[in-house]
């Protein structure tokens, strides 16, 4: 486990600068950075990683893929990614079934560096930004640094998305971006393809772009659609992945945008910074792609083990939501942060997130999920 101390400074000043009035931007000021905890500690469940490391297999081809760049690394990496969107594109078509030429699919360092070049393209001042809360809590980040407005209004008592509510919202505040996270993060709820496209529809007519975030797609059940299916409909529709969660490569940052067409791709470059993917990013996630099949078998445990603790939650007598994700939304807890330290007590980092009340629990290997549910009882016992 690795750096309990983020910012432990290498180098020690021994004399101070005068002080200094920093310019800093006025919606900046006394704002601190944000992101979870990183603690070391056995088990780790809070920030929704495939918890496997890498199979020997994909190990060695990634290996063997850095070394066969390193060598070139005197030069600028291939500033077009040609090779790596294609490998991309096969992917889907393998996933999903959906066939997109490389042409619309943009790839940069994770999907949160995508929704960034979203946001410079899309958004902007005077723009607006919606989404539909509890939803995933870097949105309005892009949206302050990108000085583009950020509303969000309430799911409903299931998480899902009010159609007909979220339809008049977009046609009375005309936003430029709206964000649709499917599976939803925290929640882990699915997106139903036709309320889908009846917001698609909504959002063209009134001219917004619609991000459908699919950080998660490769977890949902079966019989569960991929946005990327609707593609060929919706020339509004943008489709964000990542390598971070099924793929087990949140240490490579690798996320990707599917778009209905090349013209939002030649957008999305217009605002990249040069050269934003490195030739080892590049290199990592090609080799990656092109052993997916042996991450099939990890994605699939961890959808066991995320129905068999869904159940056993239930059982246990907490609600748990239904979860088409690696994670499971649960509770409701009078003291959430005590059960959340009582957790952490016994080794197990878990996330306090969502509505009051609630816990959210990363999929970990099968054994991590027992110490989980046994600190879980234990803690609660404690609450008394
Ligand atoms: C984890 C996550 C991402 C992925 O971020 P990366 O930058 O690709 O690691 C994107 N969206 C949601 C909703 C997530 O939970």
């Amino acid at each position: 486990m690795v750096m309990p101390f983020e910012f432990a400074p290498s180098v020690k000043c021994n004399s101070v600068p005068p002080a200094f009035e920093f310019p800093i931007r006025d919606d900046l000021r006394g704002v601190i950075s944000y992101g979870a905890p990183q603690l070391a500690v056995p088990v780790c469940l809070n920030v929704n990683e495939n918890p496997f490391p890498l199979p020997a297999d994909v190990v060695e081809a990634i290996t063997a893929a850095v070394r066969s760049v390193a060598t070139d690394l005197n030069r600028y990496p291939l500033r077009d990614a040609v090779v790596l969107r294609q490998t991309l594109a096969d992917y889907l078509a393998g996933e999903s079934g959906a066939q997109v030429p490389w042409g619309q699919i943009w790839a940069a360092n994770g999907s949160n560096e995508v929704m960034h070049h979203l946001f410079l393209a899309f958004g902007g001042p005077g723009r607006l930004a919606i989404s539909f809360d509890p939803t995933y809590s870097m949105y309005p980040e892009y949206a302050r640094d990108t000085f583009t407005s950020y509303l969000s209004f309430p799911r409903r008592a299931d998480f899902t998305i009010d159609i007909a509510s979220a339809c008049r919202q977009i046609v009375s505040h005309r936003p430029s971006l709206i964000l649709v996270t499917a599976p939803n993060n925290p929640t882990g709820t699915a997106l139903d393809p036709v309320d889908l496209k009846t917001l698609l529809s909504t959002a063209r007519e009134c001219g917004a772009m619609l991000i459908v975030d699919e950080a998660y797609a490769e977890f949902r059940r079966a019989g569960i659609p991929s946005a990327l299916e609707l593609l060929p409909d919706f020339a509004n529709l943008v489709v964000t992945r990542t390598m971070s969660k099924a793929f087990g490569l949140a240490g490579a940052r690798l996320g990707y945008a599917v778009t209905a067409d090349p013209a939002v791709v030649a957008t999305l470059s217009v605002v990249r910074l040069p050269y934003h993917l490195s030739s080892v990013t590049q290199a990592v996630a090609i080799a990656a792609l092109r052993h997916s099949d042996s991450l099939q078998a990890q994605v699939a445990t961890i959808r066991r083990e995320r129905d068999a603790l869904q159940e056993w939650l239930i059982g246990q007598g907490f609600e748990a939501v239904r979860s088409d994700a690696n994670f499971i939304l649960f509770g409701t807890f009078a003291d959430r942060q005590g059960i959340w330290q009582r957790l952490l007590d016994q080794g197990v980092l878990i996330r306090v997130t969502g509505p009051t009340g609630y816990l959210r629990v990363s999929i970990g290997t099968p054994v991590e999920n027992d110490r989980f549910r046994a600190a879980l009882v234990s803690a609660v016992a404690k609450e008394g």
